[in-house]
This record gives C-alpha cells, sequence and structure tokens, in this order.
C-alpha cells in the first residue's frame, strides 16, 4: 500500500512552489490509490507559529487536497524522538558538540577530505574528557551529533536518477534542545509507514543523511524519493508577485481562482493546459510521473 505525506513546518505562508510539491505528493498517492498523511512540523521553536498551522491547512484545502486522520504534530512526539536518540547513543554514534555558528562557519571553508563543502568537519567528535569537562563548564550547552564517518549513501531518486552524498556528522539535537529535522522526519516516516517521499529538491541533500539514521535505526526506509525542482515563473526567475503572486492571498488578490491556480500548477508539470480551470480531483486520473519528470527537466 502506497502512503504519501506532506510535512510542512508553520513557519509562514505556503509559497506556490510549497503547494505544487503537496500537490504532487498529493496526486501520487491518490493516483496508486494510497493513502495520504498531513504532518505539522512545527519543532522549531523559534519559527514556527501556532496561527501559521491554520493558515496552510485552509491553504491545502483550497487546492483541494485532503489528507487521512488526523495531521500529527511533531512538538507532541518528543518521547519518539528521545527514544531514537538514546537508540543511537546507545550504539556509540552520538557525540556532543560545542562549537558556535561562527565557527563551525570558520572551520568548514576549509576543504576536509572527502566531506561536502558546508559539512561539519567534526572538531568536536574527539574530545577528551577533560576537553569536554571543560566545555560543559564553560556553560554552553552542546548540541548532539552523529558519528556517521563520512559515509557514502546513494539512492534514486525518481526526477535526478542515482544521486550519491557523502553524510557528514549532522546535528540530531539543536543546542537549544530542539530535535533536529532530519532526525524527527525519519523517525515519523517509519513510524506511520510513509512509503513515498515527494518534496522539493532543496532537502536532495538531506536524504542520505537520512538513509543513514534508517539504517542505524534499523527502521523500513520509504521505496521511492522525488525531489521537485524549485517552481519559476514563466521567465525562469524566482516566482515573485509579479507573475501574478507567489502565495495564495497573492493569487487570489488578483481576482483569480482556486481552480485556476490549480491548472497553473498543474500546468507547470505537464498534467494540464495553461489557463484551464480545474478541480485537483480532476488531476488524479491524468497523473503521470513521465510528465512530471520531463518537466521538471526543462
Ligand atoms: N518540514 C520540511 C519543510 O517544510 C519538509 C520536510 C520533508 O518533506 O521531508 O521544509
Amino acid at each position: 500500500m502506497i502512503r504519501g505525506r506532506y510535512a510542512p513546518s508553520p513557519t509562514g505562508e505556503l509559497h506556490l512552489g510549497n503547494l505544487r510539491s503537496a500537490l504532487v505528493a498529493w496526486l501520487s498517492a491518490r493516483s496508486q490509490g494510497g493513502s495520504f498523511l498531513l504532518r505539522i512540523e512545527d519543532l522549531d521553536s523559534g519559527r514556527s507559529r501556532e496561527g501559521w498551522i491554520s493558515t496552510q491547512v485552509t491553504e491545502l484545502e483550497t487546492i483541494g487536497i485532503d489528507w487521512d486522520g488526523e495531521p500529527v504534530r511533531q512538538s507532541e512526539r518528543g518521547d519518539l524522538y528521545r527514544a531514537a536518540l538514546e537508540r543511537l547513543d546507545r550504539a556509540g554514534l552520538i557525540y556532543e558538540c560545542f562549537c558556535t555558528r561562527r565557527e563551525i562557519a570558520e572551520a568548514a571553508s576549509a576543504p576536509h577530505g572527502d566531506l561536502p563543502e558546508g559539512a561539519y568537519p567534526g572538531t568536536c567528535r574527539d574530545l577528551t574528557t577533560a576537553e569536554r569537562e571543560e566545555c560543559r563548564t564553560s556553560g554552553r550547552p552542546p548540541a548532539l551529533r552523529v558519528r556517521a564517518g563520512a559515509a557514502r549513501i546513494a539512492f534514486l531518486d525518481g526526477i535526478h536518477g542515482e544521486v550519491e552524498g557523502v553524510v557528514d556528522d549532522f546535528v540530531v539535537r539543536r543546542n537549544d534542545g530542539d530535535f533536529a529535522y532530519n532526525l524527527a522526519v525519519v523517525v515519523d516516516d517509519a513510524d506511520q509507514g510513509v512509503t513515498e517521499v515527494v518534496r522539493g529538491d532543496d532537502l536532495l541533500d538531506s536524504t542520505p543523511r537520512q538513509l543513514w539514521l534508517y539504517r542505524e535505526l534499523g527502521l523500513d526506509e520509504p521505496s521511492a524519493w522525488f525531489h521537485l525542482p524549485l517552481m519559476l515563473g514563466p521567465d525562469g526567475r524566482r516566482l515573485a508577485k509579479r507573475h501574478g503572486g507567489a502565495t495564495i492571498e497573492e493569487w487570489l488578490e488578483s481576482g483569480r481562482t482556486p481552480e485556476g491556480l490549480i491548472s497553473d500548477l498543474a500546468a507547470s508539470l505537464g498534467l494540464a493546459e495553461p489557463g484551464s480551470e480545474c478541480p485537483a480531483s480532476a488531476l488524479i486520473p491524468r497523473f503521470e510521473w513521465d510528465a512530471v519528470r520531463a518537466a521538471a527537466r526543462r
């Protein structure tokens, strides 16, 4: 059974590009007779706002997306994330990192073997007990990082083909105590039985890290991954107001209808004619990954 999901962070209105990813994730699941979940990724306590949850839910409903069951909220699932961290810790795969953002940026700008640019170079990986104690007493709270050993992980993406990445020692719990996105998304997708991940390709580089976690935690991996490109305006530039709106609100303010928006989003994916007015449900029987793949490569 296919199970897809959409997992927005409630840090603002949904951009049309986010809605397009949600639409494709939903169409793919529904066109295969699968289920579809909505998960609220409200872990970032500094940036998430309660009010954005209802705004985003309304935006998704406006374009005709539905989901099965009540949406889960990551802020209520701390016990699951804590248990996963404990498992990693017992396996010796976690360490405390006391680096500041600035120290990381400075260290990461120097080349470090196989690691990708910007990757954490492992400064705190092998602190002695005495050094660690000194950092602790300095009062700086530590983040927790995994000991990934620059593992090389490849996977097949339905848009990008074979993708390979080197996994750095990424953060699983931030130094403000919040669980990190990569940990929570893996624990949740596995716990919720998600089989298909469709999302923006800004997260393509995170997938090897997530696969590393699935494997170390012994969790079932999704069987299909699709990372969609950023949605651009007809002039090839980042979508903005001058293109008729970058958010639903701007779009509707310019006098257009939700059906017009859906068909324009679908047209950008090769699934509808531009300018036609169609409800999202009419796209289910027409949905084809081949069309989306071709449109994504244009
Ligand atoms: N919450 C993440 C975001 O809004 C997306 C997570 C995912 O789809 O894996 O960028």
